[in-house]
């Protein structure tokens, strides 16, 4: 037992040194001035930080409850840098007129790669009423002067319409702020909404963990399960674009009467020999009946089994909650 304290305070100690490190660089960044290298080194400094702190936490609870209290003003102080460094650029650059929006809509670009910096730095400071005040600039004044995802042009200008989207629903799910209806369909765009091929799958984990999230509160405010939970949501999303892809491309060709083909099936296999997982289509053309079956290995589509992997083993060994369990028994009892 006695030996165990010693090894348990060694580990407490060393995590605390580094702790140490990351407060005193991150305390270094913020006493400088605020250019645009130094404010990504105080994201960096804080982001290990936070790291470290959430190492301490797993070890002793009491331990990381005495460290937070020193760090606290410092986070905040980090969360505020960053997030004004950014909105100040969004702010001076905001069009007058929304179809003139090109460096307005660079600057948000920039804001939403660092908003995750901010959200995080405010949590740990439990700065909530930053959070707050975050949300309500980001909903009325960043996302109400940014033109529709529709209409903005280039792959990567609407982009930050989808990262936009991808923020509000963010704030939605995890802070519990109700977004307005007009903010969710000015950037909702068709690749959001969701395949039309049958992927019961997937909204059922979404369903699901809703479920566990509503009958276990702490869970929800749980940082690594909402980091995990993100990177699923995030893997779906690319997936579910990569098989809708597949489809489209599929159902481009043409049958040799010259007529379209239509979907009857499609599915999701694994292959075990290969270690892959395949999309699975079977088509038929509309004229002359002529069935055809497509398989083709889906490599996000793998990204999206390793999150879940990755998810189902975090809750199962920090709650006992089995989710793919779980999944499964909501199929069943949806008769699939
Ligand atoms: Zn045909």
């Amino acid at each position: 037992m006695l030996g165990d304290n010693i090894v348990m305070q060694y580990q407490i100690n060393r995590i605390v040194k580094r702790c140490e490190v990351w407060k005193g660089r991150l305390l270094h960044y913020l006493r400088l001035k605020p250019t645009s290298y130094n404010i990504e080194m105080v994201c960096h400094s804080s982001s290990y930080l936070i790291s470290w702190l959430n190492e301490l936490q797993n070890y002793d609870e009491d331990a990381y409850e005495r460290y937070v209290l020193n760090v606290k003003s410092l986070l905040e102080r980090a969360s505020e840098t960053i997030f004004n460094y950014y909105y100040m650029k969004c702010k001076n650059s905001r069009p007058t007129k929304l179809f003139n929006s090109k460096s307005y809509i660079k600057n948000v670009k920039r804001l939403l790669d660092h908003i995750y910096y901010v959200l995080w730095c405010s949590y740990y400071a439990e700065n909530d009423s930053f959070i707050e005040n975050v949300y309500n600039i980001i909903v009325w004044d960043i996302a109400k002067n940014l033109p529709p995802t529709m209409s903005m042009k280039g792959k990567e200008d609407r982009r930050v319409g989808r990262n936009l989207w991808e923020l509000l629903v963010y704030f939605e799910k995890f802070l519990d702020y109700e977004v307005p209806e007009w903010a969710i369909k000015k950037f909702q765009t068709k690749d959001l909404i969701r395949p039309k091929v049958a992927e019961e799958e997937t909204y059922n984990i979404m369903a699901v963990l809703d479920e566990i999230e509503e009958s276990n509160p702490s869970i929800s405010s749980d940082l690594e399960y909402r980091m995990l939970r993100n990177d699923l949501l995030w893997a779906t999303e690319l997936g579910s674009k990569e098989r809708r892809k597949i489809l489209k491309k599929v159902l481009k060709q043409k049958c040799e009467c010259g007529q379209n083909f239509s979907i009857v099936k499609s599915d999701l296999l694994y292959d075990i020999k290969r270690n892959d997982i395949i999309i699975f289509a079977k088509i038929v053309c509309k004229n002359c009946g002529k069935t055809t079956v497509i398989r083709r290995p889906v490599e996000k589509t793998r990204m999206e089994f390793d999150a879940l992997d990755k998810l189902d083993e975090y809750l199962y060994n920090a709650y006992r909650i089995s989710l793919i369990d779980k999944v499964k028994a909501m199929l069943q009892k949806q008769g699939y």
